[in-house]
């Protein structure tokens, strides 16, 4: 079962790219996220056609955390497999993340934002992926506890060290994000990538003034969850499908779908039909539409979703406020 990579990944780098902030680093338009579908309960053959998938499409930014399995670490050891199996050839056409920020191991020093903890969470990555230093290193949210001079100083260490090449983080609040910000800079490593929520149905950093900040200052934006974990799709259009997320019920709630959220995703799905589009390619193409929007990080439980999900590099810009529309 040996890899090579298609010859053809990088027919489509024109359109495919996308420059992360005032940095030297292109991301595609859409990143491969390892949450859901990579970890040691998921189907490995699945997890390599859908990489391998990914890789042949020029997709070259992989998105992992600690934690990301089930079980915790499991995903990160899905990825240290593929990278023996199938990608270590190609180490320097990648660029991978990882973070920590979330609970991770027993006691004190297993979670939140403790140099301690960093540090450690940091080494178990790189030794579960079987990598040397990752390309991009995440707080994963933002610790109300420990002295932010701690955590950040600990991601500029980590840089120093060789660890780690860039520097990003999720999920913190404006103001935590301005004081992140000037800190790194002034330790000259500056803050490559913010990593929050953006889609149809959820657009707080936008409301919040982060999307902003984060162009006005030349940070890079990376929109987790832009499918709103499947809800923007076909998936439940009609009714719950048994091998859908949803139909697990761990993140994604039953009870999610009221009816109220059903009537507004089928007339978004008739405003994309209008378009010539699925619902997914449209939810991704606003998403990749607003000022400041590096990339979509999305996940996929195949790879024919996820090459749907890439035909949204080429949408058609929205003319009228989607709101209006729909
Ligand atoms: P999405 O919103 O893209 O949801 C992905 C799910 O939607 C898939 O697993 C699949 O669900 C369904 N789907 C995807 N494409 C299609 C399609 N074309 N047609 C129908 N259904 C489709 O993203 P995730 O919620 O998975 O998050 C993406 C990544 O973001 C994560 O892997 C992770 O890397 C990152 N993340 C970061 C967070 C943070 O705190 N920083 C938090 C959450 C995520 P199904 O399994 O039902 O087929």
């Amino acid at each position: 079962n040996h890899y090579t990579a298609s010859d053809n990944r990088y027919d489509d780098s024109a359109d495919l790219y996308r420059r992360c902030g005032r940095s030297g680093v292109l991301l595609p338009k859409v990143s491969l996220g390892f949450w859901h579908n990579f970890g040691g309960v998921d189907s490995y053959d699945r997890a390599r056609a859908i990489a391998r998938c990914a890789f042949d499409n020029g997709i070259t930014h992989f998105d992992l955390a600690n934690n990301y399995g089930p079980p915790y670490g499991s995903a990160e050891q899905t990825l240290g497999k593929l990278m023996d199996d199938d990608f270590r050839p190609y180490r320097d056409e990648l660029f991978i993340a990882t973070k920590a920020g979330y609970d991770m191991w027993p006691g004190p020093y297993g979670n939140w934002g403790s140099r301690k903890y960093i540090f450690a969470s940091l080494e178990q990555s790189l030794k579960r992926m079987r990598l040397n230093y990752v390309d991009l290193f995440y707080s994963h949210r933002y610790d109300p506890n420990t002295p932010l001079e701690e955590t950040l100083q600990a991601l500029v260490d980590i840089v120093r060290q060789g660890k780690a090449l860039y520097i990003g983080i999720s999920r913190w609040p404006l103001e935590a994000l301005r004081v992140a910000h000037d800190y790194l800079k002034a330790h000259d490593v500056p803050m490559l990538i913010y990593q929050g929520r953006i889609n149809l149905l959820d657009r707080e950093p936008i409301n919040e003034g982060i999307l902003d900040y984060c162009q006005r200052q030349g940070i890079g934006f990376i929109s987790f969850s832009p499918l709103a974990q499947g809800l923007l799709t076909d998936r439940y259009l009609h009714g719950v499908p048994d091998d859908s997320r949803m139909a697990r019920n761990h993140f994604l709630k039953k009870e999610r779908l009221t009816p109220e959220l059903l009537n507004y995703l089928q007339r978004l799905n008739a405003t994309a039909t209008e378009r010539g589009e699925s619902l997914a390619e449209m939810a991704l193409s606003w998403v990749l539409h607003q000022q400041g929007i590096t990339s979509v990080l999305v996940g996929a439980s195949s790879s024919e979703q996820l090459q749907k999900n890439l035909r949204s590099v080429h949408a058609q810009p929205f003319d009228e406020n989607i709101e209006a529309i729909v």
